[in-house]
């Protein structure tokens, strides 16, 4: 079966499509690299010239991936043992940004690397022995496509990853998974502070948790305020006299506000939620 396989890469490649194959295995092989968490938010739309294309479908999962990007990047490369994607791109949404990955299609180059002679020489004194012309053929090549993978990072200075020892670039400490546990730690000591003490801001907050960055801070505090919305809208909406606890208002005007509880005064409050919404969730009190 792997044999068959390698034969039709090397008859494509006779015809000028082996890169265009590679391509489509990229695509084909996104779920099982990155994983069941991602591919629920996250799915190929096109790889073309070196791009993949991800769509994704919330704003906080782009950040998520573009700091994986590079990792999944590798990843994938590895996989395939070809440096076929050259870059990622994460987009929001469903197709409705065609027409912009269109354009960025457009810009996007390639770039080859070569063996030197010696190289080549040693790799073909390797497969001498291979009696078959059409296998011997595809083993040379998959050699060669190994050999400039290793090179590659050997030159770029690669190195173990810090916590599970993963082959990873050299100004990285940790891999894409390492890293990805390591956010949700960071998120979830976040979300647990900012329920704790909703009004603190990053600085403050950052003094706690050591490794916090701005950006893990504002989505968290916006993914709070978000769904502490929806449930006082869906409460003032409700005509069944469905309640919010009024701990969750006042944690939704904090996190809006940045302002602590001694300060809070009715007024804040009824301004932060807006008139209409006060009204049917406070008027009563
Ligand atoms: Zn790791």
């Amino acid at each position: 079966m792997e044999k068959i396989n390698k034969l039709v890469d090397v008859t494509l490649n006779k015809l000028g499509l082996k890169t265009r194959a590679l391509e489509y295995k990229v695509m084909e092989l996104w779920e099982s690299v990155v994983g069941e968490m991602i591919i629920k938010h996250a799915s190929v739309v096109e790889m073309h010239r070196g791009v993949l294309f991800v769509h994704v479908d919330h704003p906080v999962w782009i950040q998520h991936l573009s700091f994986a990007a590079q990792d999944i990047k590798n990843r994938l490369n590895e996989t395939i043992g070809e440096k076929v994607v050259k870059e990622i791109r994460f987009k929001a949404g469903n197709r409705c940004n065609e027409q912009k990955i269109k354009q960025d299609i457009g810009k996007t180059a390639s770039r080859k690397r070569a063996l030197s002679f010696e190289e080549l020489e040693k790799i073909e004194a390797m497969v001498k022995e291979i009696g078959d012309p059409e296998i011997r053929k595809v083993v040379a090549s998959l050699i060669r496509q190994g050999k400039i993978i290793t090179l590659e990072k050997q030159e770029a200075g690669w190195i173990e990853c810090s916590l599970c020892g993963m082959m990873i670039e050299p100004k990285k400490k940790k891999c894409f998974y390492c890293g990805l546990k390591e956010l949700e730690l960071l998120r979830r000591k976040t979300r647990f502070l900012l329920w704790e003490l909703p009004w603190l801001s990053y600085q403050e907050i950052s003094s706690h948790i050591s490794g916090l960055n701005k950006d893990i801070y504002d989505t968290v505090r916006r993914e709070m305020i978000q769904e502490l919305w929806l449930q006082i809208r869906t409460a003032a909406k409700s005509r069944n006299g469905q309640k919010i606890p009024n701990a969750h208002v006042q944690t939704y005007v904090m996190l809006r506000t940045r302002m602590s509880p001694e300060k809070l005064t009715p007024e804040i409050i009824w301004q932060t939620l807006g008139e209409n919404i006060a009204n049917k969730l406070l008027g009563g009190q």
